[in-house]
């Protein structure tokens, strides 16, 4: 690891990686600093991603890797716990040091951050172990795994009835799990018994499994309800908290009533509130699946080296006129 690249990627997925493979196409010297925890990292495969369906995210990670490697980029394994702006080099006032957990301080001239977001799971005992395999969040990154199967639906937010319907297409044997009938309105459970939607009202106590495979739900009642995949949705979280000493502007993203919070403020290029940092993925798209992530970045990579064209170009001509 050099002291000082053109570009520093922070996070190292889908979002980072296709940042830092424009940028190294691009000659730019590139440091990736990725702390190993992609958000979908539970999940068997990665779906609805062309040419390569259903590769493992671990395996989709080291192809990754591996290309960018091959134009120069450097990854690294570790998290960056804190970023601040530099004064750059005089002509181009634009420059950033971020420091690793390591100890390491390194400078760039430009950052991308791509450090995703992560999901905070509804607190039911026995669900977050199945996170990502017995339970899903996502119809069109596990649905067509558990079609035709029977399928619970965990209604804690109100996005919950969304994801009954969503479900819903994919089998007719689904069930929602209401813990509190305020969010949901009679036109809702209309909707539910027109479409064969059993409904079952009260807390969930806990999600349960043989030790790899969910097999259920228990209810406060007592009942055990036998399943093979129960939808449950997270709240999502930009993971931003580290950058605070950039001021970077975030606002919180709805679909519907659901909030995923703190998603970083980006132009259609990824250029943030701050000049000279760029965001892609989850960490600015929260709703955005790995494919939409990858464009994001790939958008971002390339805005950045335009950028630094023009840096370079202002150097230059200071130079050229101070001969
Ligand atoms: C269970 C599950 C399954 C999913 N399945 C699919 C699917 O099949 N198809 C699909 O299209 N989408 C799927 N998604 C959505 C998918 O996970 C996201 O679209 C994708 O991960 C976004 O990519 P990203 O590069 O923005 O962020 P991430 O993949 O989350 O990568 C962010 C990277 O940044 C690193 N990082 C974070 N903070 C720091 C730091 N401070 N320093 C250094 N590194 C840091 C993390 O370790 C991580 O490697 C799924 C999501 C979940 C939760």
């Amino acid at each position: 690891m050099r002291d000082h690249y053109d570009v520093i990627v922070i996070g190292g997925a889908a979002a980072g990686l296709s940042a830092a493979l424009v940028l190294g196409r691009s000659r730019r010297s590139v440091l990736v600093v990725d702390s190993g925890e992609p958000r979908n990292a539970r999940a068997a495969g990665v779906h609805n991603y062309l040419g390569r369906e259903g590769a493992s995210p671990a395996a989709l990670g080291a192809v990754g890797r591996d290309e960018v490697a091959a134009y120069g980029v450097e990854v690294t394994t570790g998290r960056i716990v804190a970023a601040s702006a530099t004064d750059g080099d005089g002509v181009d006032p634009v420059g950033f040091s971020v420091s690793l957990e390591s100890g390491a301080v390194v400078t760039a001239r430009r950052l991308v951050v791509a450090s995703g977001a992560r999901d905070v799971l509804p607190e039911v005992p026995g669900l977050a172990e199945q996170w990502g395999r017995g339970v899903v969040h996502c119809p069109f990154c596990h649905g067509w795994e558990i079609r035709d199967q029977r399928i619970g639906v965990l209604v804690t937010s109100p996005i919950g009835a969304h994801q009954v319907l969503m479900f819903r297409a994919l089998s007719e044997d689904v069930t929602a799990f209401v813990t509190d009938l305020a969010l949901v309105d009679d036109t809702t459970l209309d909707g539910f018994a027109a479409r064969g939607v059993a409904v079952v009202t009260g807390p969930v106590t806990s999600v349960v499994s043989d030790g790899e495979r969910l097999t259920g739900v228990s209810l406060a009642s007592g009942e055990f309800v036998a399943l093979d995949a129960l939808a449950a949705a997270s709240t999502v979280e930009a993971q931003v908290g580290f950058l605070a000493g950039l001021g970077l502007e975030a606002t919180d993203q709805f679909m519907g009533d659901h909030r995923f919070a703190g998603a970083l403020t980006v132009d259609g290029a990824g250029q943030t509130s701050v000049r000279g940092v760029y965001a892609a993925g989850n960490v600015a798209a929260p709703m955005a699946t790995v494919i939409a992530s990858a464009a994001a970045g790939t958008q971002a990579g390339a805005a950045l080296h335009g950028d630094l064209v023009q840096a370079d170009l202002a150097v230059a001509l200071a130079a050229r006129a101070a001969a």
